[in-house]
């Protein structure tokens, strides 16, 4: 057989940590093993039904050509609309983009702006795995900036202030934060823009897809700060405020230049997502938010039994969750420890002793940044969630 030479691009890349956990979870359920999967981050609902009759009809009407690359002009005007109303931020419907999830958005962005190392991007760690590899694709430098479970994994300004210069093209960051739950407030948001105001050229990139899964106070748009939008892009889709992650339905608004240069790459990449269900999303974003609101509040008991499970694993150190459906705890403590000859030397080893012994499928923290934790993924069942940290706990048990 032919062997291949394959681009150094790809030989950099890594797979996506989530979906690989996820897809090993899969198999080792398919061969009948009661695996429970806390691998993946998606919610567990189905899409609501009149998302669903909207895509029906779509299709019915025919709805199905090519669209304009950025996405129909009435999901633009009506993602405009939703920008200004819930989030106090002001994009034309030529500044709005809608592409195939959010992914491809921070892909389209990130190759947008990059040309090699000497452009360098502010990732506030511990991060969505995907950010730092559509960065390296691209051809750009990660640059973390670390944070402590003790400090609800909220950075520290003068760490943040140390790796801003002249080469920062860009910050990314997600609030509610996949994979900690972090919500950055107001507060919080205006005092990181106060640090970038000495750097004009810095785009902020704010990843706001679990915008509607936060729990006891409202979502903030740093783009709605005063004189921040111009140098804003705000992220957002369909996936999880409506349970739509299959459809594949993202967006992102962004000053005009960057939209446009977006556009230019979408174009030659994918073309417009798919036309029925952009005609679903004008849907989705048109009528009040019952839905959603209901998959908040489920959520938001599931963090609660969920921490309260956790406090029986006196080892493993949690912040506190206000938003997302992740737990990032700070699991070091079971490091070094053995198993039968099996030494657990660090968060991949522990999340495969975990696998194999307790059937929970985790993702461990490396890809997120943040090597001393392992991911948990909420979007199940309390009764799930209670039998797998008793399982964990059994498990962890054995260690010595
Ligand atoms: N950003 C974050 C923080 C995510 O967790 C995810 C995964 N859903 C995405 C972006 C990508 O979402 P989408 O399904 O819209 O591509
Ligand atoms: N964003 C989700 C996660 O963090 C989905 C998987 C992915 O797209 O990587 O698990």
């Amino acid at each position: 057989m032919s062997q291949f030479k394959l681009s150094n691009r790809v030989e950099q890349l890594n797979e996506s940590a989530t979906l690989k956990m996820a897809q090993k979870a899969r198999e080792l359920s398919s061969k009948g093993i009661d695996i429970i999967n806390l691998s993946l981050g998606e919610p567990d609902f189905d899409t609501p039904d009149f998302i669903k009759s909207a895509a029906k009809l779509a299709l019915d009407k025919g709805n199905t050509k090519y669209t304009p690359v950025a996405g129909t002009l009435a999901l633009r005007e009506a993602i405009s609309h939703k920008f200004k109303v819930e989030n106090q931020l002001l994009y034309s419907s030529d500044e709005i983009i809608v592409s195939n999830g959010a992914k491809q958005c921070l892909a389209n962005l990130c190759q947008a702006l990059l040309d090699d190392e000497n452009d360098e991007v502010i990732l506030l760690a511990p991060y969505w795995v995907s950010y730092y590899e559509i960065i390296k694709l691209a051809g750009g430098k990660p640059i973390i900036v670390n944070s402590k479970v003790e400090e609800n994994y909220k950075p520290r300004l003068s760490d943040l202030q140390k790796v801003l210069t002249e080469k920062t093209k860009m910050l990314i960051f997600s609030s509610p934060c996949n994979p900690t739950g972090t919500v950055f407030n107001q507060k919080d948001l205006e005092a990181i823009s106060e640090l970038l105001n000495a750097f004009p050229d810095v785009l902020i990139v704010a990843d706001e897809i679990y915008e509607h899964i936060i729990f006891d106070q409202k979502h903030f748009s740093i783009g709605s700060i005063e004189g921040l939008r111009s140098r804003t892009a705000t992220i957002n889709g369909f996936s999880k405020a409506f349970s739509m992650t299959g459809w594949r339905l993202g967006y992102m608004g962004a000053p005009k230049q960057i939209t446009q240069a977006c556009i230019k790459i979408q174009g030659q990449f994918t073309s417009g997502a798919a036309a029925f269900t952009q005609q679903a999303g004008i849907v989705a974003l048109q009528t009040e938010l019952a839905e959603t609101l209901k998959m908040q509040d489920i959520f938001k008991k599931r963090r609660n039994t969920l921490l309260d499970e956790m406090s029986k694993i006196s080892e493993w150190k949690c912040n506190k969750p206000e938003g997302a459906f992740y737990l990032l705890p700070n699991v070091s403590n079971s490091f070094k420890k053995k198993h039968n000859n099996q030494v657990i030397n660090n968060s991949e080893d522990l999340a495969m002793y975990i696998l194999n012994e307790a059937h929970v499928a985790l993702v461990s923290g490396e890809a997120f940044g943040a090597p001393d934790c392992l991911r948990i993924s909420y979007s199940v069942s309390e009764e799930k969630i209670t039998e797998a940290v008793k399982r964990i706990k059994n498990s962890l048990e054995k260690l010595s």
